[in-house]
């Protein structure tokens, strides 16, 4: 289990639309250049023994299927999303089927009683949980994976500034899976869908930069998700932004 050295960060002309990391043999991190779009969102690819569950098509800025389906094999492709936001639903035209994008069609896809409730995917041999956390954009859901123990947050959790549309549902949410942790989901890591933080703690790129020198690593400690509830809570019911060493709380 690894993270590469560091991620395409658009300073190299020369790299390929997609930057594939292999977190272990059968979960890869797929970051889409920021040469293609300056989002350079992340995807995350979950192979099981019968199913591949790609989170995220990005920004449709770059081919991506064939990337995808080298990387599936033979198994049946679930192509779902952490969010509806077109950054992360780009590249959906070129799938056959992907698992509609509202609220009423994740809740449906995977037996959630939104957003309370909690949901499951079973790709052969690997379970993965869905928990609603709606607040950034509406039909938000973070996924964990019990056998790596990694989190996949979308933009409600990511070194980068989180816009929350909905205050007081995004403060629900975090506390709902705060506490999914808290539960016995032990967590290694949390993955989010971009990167916006510099290495410098605290400091952000300007809005719409296309190069990263120097970014702050992809993967969070499961203790900044704590520390994101602890400062909403005493935040209150007021929208305010709010700065810490590896995100922004933006609202919007
Ligand atoms: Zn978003
Ligand atoms: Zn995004």
């Amino acid at each position: 289990m690894s993270f590469p050295a560091h991620w395409d960060d658009g300073t190299d002309p020369s790299t390929p639309t997609h930057q594939i990391h292999w977190y272990d043999d059968r979960t890869a991190i797929v970051r889409q250049s920021l040469r293609t779009n300056f989002e350079g969102p992340f995807l995350y690819l979950l192979l099981g023994t019968d199913r591949a569950l790609l989170l995220d098509t990005g920004t449709g800025h770059a081919p991506l299927r064939g990337l995808i389906e080298e990387l599936a094999g033979d198994r049946e492709l679930v192509v779902a999303h952490t969010h509806g936001h077109s950054d992360h639903v780009g590249g959906d035209e070129e799938f056959d089927a992907v698992v509609g994008r509202s609220p009423e069609d994740v809740s449906a896809y995977f037996g959630i009683d939104w957003p309370e409730g909690r949901g499951t995917i079973d790709l052969g041999e690997r379970s993965v949980d869905v928990v609603p956390i709606p607040g950034h954009q509406g039909a938000d859901i973070a996924l964990y994976d019990r056998a790596t123990r990694l989190l996949f947050t979308g933009d409600s959790l990511y070194p980068g500034r989180l816009y929350v549309k909905d205050w007081a549902a995004y403060r629900t949410s975090v506390r709902r899976l705060a506490d999914f942790v808290a539960a016995g989901n032990p967590v290694d890591w949390i993955l989010g869908a971009h990167i916006e933080m510099t290495s410098e703690p605290g400091r952000d790129y300007e809005m719409g930069a296309d190069r990263h020198r120097g970014e702050h690593v992809l993967q969070l400690r499961p203790a900044v998700l704590t520390e994101l509830a602890e400062v909403l809570a005493a935040a209150g019911d007021e929208p305010v932004r709010i700065v810490r060493d590896d995100f922004v709380v933006y609202p919007v």
